[in-house]
C-alpha cells in the first residue's frame, strides 16, 4: 500500500488522542435529521448549532430525498430517536444551476469519455422539488405524523436556512 492517506490518518491519530465518543449509544441525541447536499461549504451540525452525537446526517449531490434517503430515514425515525426532519438543498448548487447536458458535458472533458450512461438528477425549480421531497418523506407510510419535516434552502454566502415547506 502507497501513502496517499498517511496525513489523514496523521490526523486521525491526534483525533484518536482525545477521543470522547466511545461507547456513545449512536442515536440522536437532539431528535434532529438533516437531508443535505454533498456540497463543502455545507457543514450541517455547525449551522443547526448542534455537536457529534446529536443528528443523523445524509448527503448526496443536491440534498435529495432519495430512496437510500428514505430508507435511512424510516431508521432514523424508529430507531434513532428522531422526531425532526430538515431537508436542506442550497443556494449556488451544481444540480440546480446546470442542465444535464452541462454536467455530462463538464464530467466528460475531466474523465475523457461519454458519461451519458451516468444519470446525474439535475433540479429545474428548487423549490418545486424541495415541496415534492418533503412530501415524499411525509406520505411515507413508515414516517408517522409525529414526526416534523421541514424543507430549507441553505444560503451559502450568509449561512442562513430559509424555511420553504
Ligand atoms: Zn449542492
Amino acid at each position: 500500500m502507497t501513502d496517499e492517506f498517511k496525513d489523514l490518518l496523521a490526523a486521525n491519530r491526534r483525533f484518536a488522542e482525545s477521543f470522547a465518543l466511545a461507547g456513545f449509544d449512536g442515536i440522536a441525541h437532539a431528535g434532529v435529521a438533516i437531508v443535505t447536499c454533498m456540497d463543502s461549504r455545507i457543514d450541517p451540525l455547525g449551522l443547526l448549532g448542534l455537536k457529534a452525537g446529536d443528528a443523523k446526517i445524509f448527503r448526496n449531490p443536491g440534498g435529495r430525498v432519495t430512496d437510500a434517503a428514505l430508507e435511512a430515514l424510516v431508521l432514523a425515525v424508529h430507531l434513532l430517536n428522531v422526531d425532526r426532519v430538515l431537508v436542506v438543498p442550497h443556494t449556488r448548487c451544481a444540480v440546480a444551476s446546470s442542465t444535464e447536458d452541462e454536467l455530462h458535458e463538464r464530467v466528460a472533458a475531466s474523465a475523457g469519455m461519454d458519461t451519458t450512461w451516468q444519470r446525474f438528477h439535475v433540479v429545474d425549480d428548487q423549490v418545486r422539488t424541495l415541496r415534492s421531497d418533503v412530501r415524499r418523506v411525509t406520505s411515507h407510510p413508515l414516517v408517522p405524523e409525529r414526526v416534523k419535516v421541514g424543507g430549507f434552502i441553505y444560503d451559502v454566502d450568509t449561512g442562513l436556512l430559509d424555511r420553504k415547506v
